[in-house]
């Protein structure tokens, strides 16, 4: 019975991933970043907030502050006063230059390339590391399970998960690992742009016909 439930959803990922390929050729993760320590920077900051608005203060942030030194030599009052717009403005300044300081004296102030290593730094967690070390560097350790991929997976019968790791350890089963960095994002995008959490328009949905979800307009 368990072999042909994950047959089924194997087959309904697959068709998931087949359908979305196709609709954003062009998914990626939509913070503006210059390498990967940007990038984990700007993943900090987009906590509780939008990629739009970080996007808003990464291009001067990151001419003022140009590495990991310059964040942990900041003045912390003003580094606050630098990314305020982000929101939880006091705690964000506080763990950028907590990992800006572990970069500088374990890693050598370069990033480091494997998630076990990624999971060292203070406050990045799986979703963090994914994002980085597939976007901003093209490796496949997982698969970013973000609000959107959590509530589209339970929509669409993939995983009835609520924790983010636990649901990620199963979509990692079904997709297969060439596809890893760019399933979370077309699901992201989708997420974004159509299956919106207050008001999925189910009307204009690619995935639709195959969504156990789909309302009724
Ligand atoms: S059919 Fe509706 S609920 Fe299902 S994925 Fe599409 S927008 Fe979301």
């Amino acid at each position: 019975m368990k072999k042909q439930t994950d047959q089924i959803l194997t087959e309904r990922v697959a068709e998931i991933t087949r359908r979305l390929r196709k609709l954003y050729p062009k998914a990626r993760v939509e913070l503006d970043y210059g390498n990967a320590f940007q990038l984990m920077i700007a993943s900090i900051l987009a906590a509780q907030n939008t990629d739009v608005n970080v996007n808003k203060v990464t291009p001067v942030l990151f001419r003022k502050y140009n590495g990991p030194q310059a964040f942990v030599d900041a003045d912390t009052a003003e580094l606050e006063k630098d990314i305020y717009t982000c929101g939880f403005y006091r705690q964000k300044a506080k763990a950028i230059q907590a990992v800006s300081r572990m970069l500088i004296e374990e890693f050598g102030g370069e990033m480091p390339t494997t998630m076990d290593e990624m999971l060292r730094l203070p406050g990045i967690g799986r979703k963090t590391a994914n994002v980085v070390l597939g976007e901003a560097m093209d490796i496949a350790s997982g698969i970013v399970v973000d609000t959107h991929n959590l509530r589209l997976s339970r929509l669409l019968g993939i995983s009835e998960q609520k924790n983010a790791d636990k649901m990620e350890r199963e979509l990692m089963q079904l997709v297969p690992q060439k596809d890893w960095i760019k399933y979370g994002q077309w699901i992201t995008w989708h997420g974004r742009r159509v299956c919106n959490a207050k008001k999925p328009k189910c009307g204009e949905c690619v995935l639709a016909d195959i969504c156990p979800s789909r309302r009724v307009e």
